[in-house]
């Protein structure tokens, strides 16, 4: 076992650290208040190659390893996770299926784009009666010989404003279930789509979140990923790796916090000394360092996993489960140890705290993690 990272890893760490530390904290409060998409930080990020950061070189990415991703991905939510969630959605969900699962003629057209951070991508799996159960999708789309007809309603969908470049999950052959359904890359002006409004949500509230309509859209034959049917085994793939991100994203929610009250456990005064030299302010401390690190272990596990071309999905699942659920501890108990001042927002800990409860629903919630560990752990 090899606990070290190499050089490039650390490179990659510092570089999200600094963009996070010294950019993306400046006006984290008045996004979240606005609710306003970062898109000068996403251009940004671009620029510097994170939207690609997992993509071969080959196809304009940056050719990092999951490692490497994971370490961004904690760097950047531990001050703004509205930002790493488009980093996590355009690596994980979009550009690595596209990769793997996509023809050359998909990964000129679309995937060198967006490696290249020059245009953003969007998964569209969840619709208003499709969520955990993923299989039961309304979304029809139908063989018209030279290309599908698209009609339904995807809804939370993520970058769906901001991204160009749509990966649709849709039914083709109702009859066979999930073996019917197809997965299609949709550009986003096509005519027939259209946004509902933006949802006002109780976290990561600069992030770009609308249902989408489809009405007759017509997706060209060439852009379905796979063999006809595969669509269900795509979305399934794809969640397994942006699980990693997901997880991450937790474990950065919750260092950001833990970094924010251990150092205000260090200022703050009660009953003549420094909080944190109470008991029950330092055993908090302690408990949440245990879980972090613990969190830690699992989703550069899971990582590891994955750059090593083993399998990597009940990994994922644990590393999300795990993490999304001590990011939501770990908040809770930052902001406790910022008394009042915890629950302004002003203290940051507060928007930690609404930002972790998505990590637990988003990608699969925590009760379907536990769904697929356990299968996996019965069967025989
Ligand atoms: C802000 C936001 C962004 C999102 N971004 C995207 C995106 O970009 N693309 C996309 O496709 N989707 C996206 N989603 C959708 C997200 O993945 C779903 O919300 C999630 O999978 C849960 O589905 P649901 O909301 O329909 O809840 P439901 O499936 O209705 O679940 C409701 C509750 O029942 C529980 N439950 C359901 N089935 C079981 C079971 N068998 N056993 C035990 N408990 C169960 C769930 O765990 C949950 O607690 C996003 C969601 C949000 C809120």
């Amino acid at each position: 076992m090899n606990f070290e990272f190499t050089e490039e890893q650390k490179m990659i760490q510092q570089a999200a650290k600094d963009y996070a530390q010294r950019e993306l904290i400046k006006d984290a409060i008045e996004r979240d208040e606005k609710a306003e998409f970062p898109a000068k930080h996403i251009k940004n990020l671009a620029g510097l190659g994170f939207l690609g950061m997992m993509t071969d070189p080959k196809y304009g990415g940056g050719g990092m390893d999951a490692i490497s991703y994971v370490l961004a991905i904690e760097e950047l939510s531990k001050v703004d996770s509205s930002v790493s969630v488009v980093v996590s959605v355009c690596n994980s969900l979009v550009n690595w299926g596209i990769e793997i699962y996509g023809t050359e003629e998909q990964k000129e057209k679309y995937l060198k784009p967006l490696a290249r951070g020059e245009k953003i991508g969007a998964f569209l799996l969840s619709e208003p009666e499709a969520g955990s159960d993923a299989s039961s999708q309304r979304t029809m789309a139908e063989d018209k010989g030279d290309y599908y007809l698209l009609n339904g309603t995807k809804n939370w969908i993520s970058n769906a404003n901001s991204a160009s470049t749509y990966v649709v999950i849709a039914q083709t052959y109702p009859e066979k279930k999930y073996r019917g359904i197809n997965a299609f890359i949709v550009e986003k002006d096509s005519p027939g789509i259209s946004l509902g409004k933006h949802e006002d949500k109780m976290g990561m509230r600069s992030s770009d979140t609308h249902s989408v309509m489809f009405t007759d859209v017509k997706v060209p034959k060439e852009n379905r990923i796979g063999e006809d049917g595969f669509g269900f085994k795509y979305a399934m793939k794809v969640l397994d790796g942006g699980r990693i991100g997901i997880a991450a994203q937790a474990l950065g929610i919750a260092s950001g916090a833990f970094d924010l009250a251990l150092k205000y456990s260090k200022e703050r005064k009660a009953f003549g000394t420094e909080i944190c030299n109470h008991q029950a302010i330092a055993f908090k401390l302690s408990d949440m360092a245990v879980k972090i690190e613990a969190a830690r272990f699992f989703c550069l596990k899971a990582a590891w996993l994955k750059d090593n071309n083993m399998p990597y999905g009940i990994a994922s699942a644990m590393a999300k489960q795990y993490s999304a659920d001590i990011a939501m501890e770990v908040t809770t108990e930052a902001v406790q140890i910022h008394g009042g001042y915890g629950y302004v927002k002003e203290y940051h800990v507060e928007r930690l705290m609404r930002d972790a409860k998505l990590t637990q629903i988003y990608e699969g919630t925590s009760e379907i993690q536990k769904i697929v560990i356990s299968r996996s752990l019965l069967k025989d």
